[in-house]
């Protein structure tokens, strides 16, 4: 898919195939959502969270930023979109469980361990990426085999961490309605790993 031509090309073959089979599922849809699971994840074009999990429309309330980054709860009237949308599926859609995802060969999280590349990246991903400046400086103390999965890993750690800054998620998670969870995706082998909280370690999902 490299023209709009062939964008609408797939928009055809969506309401041929998929549309064409869920029209009911749809029309549901129109009248509102109610997904159960929130999706926080990376803009890469090759970690689509759909497509790894597998969803139907309505299923996973998504939200894509460079580096799956969660920023902590700043209340200070500017435009903060993932703390919108995070407001929204917790307040409104009252989901259930909220998904951190991370990926391999991340772009962003590459950005951050290079502050050459850092400082190049432009207005805003360069200071965008900074958020994990300390999670970086701390991962290097640690001497990593693998600097950039080390990370990619350690910043699921950090927007999960981040999450609980906000108060309307410690409540929900407080009063049983709300869990956090951490994942990352293997680009090259198509695999996931799970943060287990227990081991406080990702574990390697059977499929
Ligand atoms: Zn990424």
């Amino acid at each position: 898919m490299k023209t709009i031509e062939d964008l609408l090309n797939g928009y055809r073959r969506f309401r041929r195939g998929v549309y064409g089979q869920q029209v009911d599922l749809y029309a549901r849809l129109a009248r509102g959502q109610d997904p159960d699971i929130m999706l926080i994840g990376c803009a890469d074009s090759r970690a689509d969270p759909s497509d790894i999990f597998d969803t139907a429309p309505g299923e996973l309330f998504t939200v894509r930023n460079v580096a799956n980054l969660v920023p902590p709860y700043q209340p200070d009237g500017s435009l903060h979109g993932v703390s919108a949308a995070l407001e929204f599926a917790v307040g409104n859609l009252g989901v259930h469980h909220i998904v951190v995802m991370g990926h391999g060969q991340c772009g962003g999280v590459k950005a951050c361990l290079h502050p050459e590349r850092q400082r190049q990246a432009g207005e805003f991903v360069g200071p965008w990426v900074s958020q994990l400046d300390e999670v970086r400086d701390r991962v290097l103390a640690e001497q990593p085999s693998d600097p950039q999965l080390a990370l990619e890993l350690a910043g699921v750690h950090h927007s999960l961490k981040n999450l609980m800054t906000f108060p309307f998620v410690r409540e929900a998670i407080a009063a049983g309605r709300l869990e956090l969870h951490g994942a990352w995706f293997a680009i090259s082998s198509g695999e996931l790993s799970w943060l287990d909280s227990q081991e406080d370690c990702f574990q390697l999902v059977s499929h």
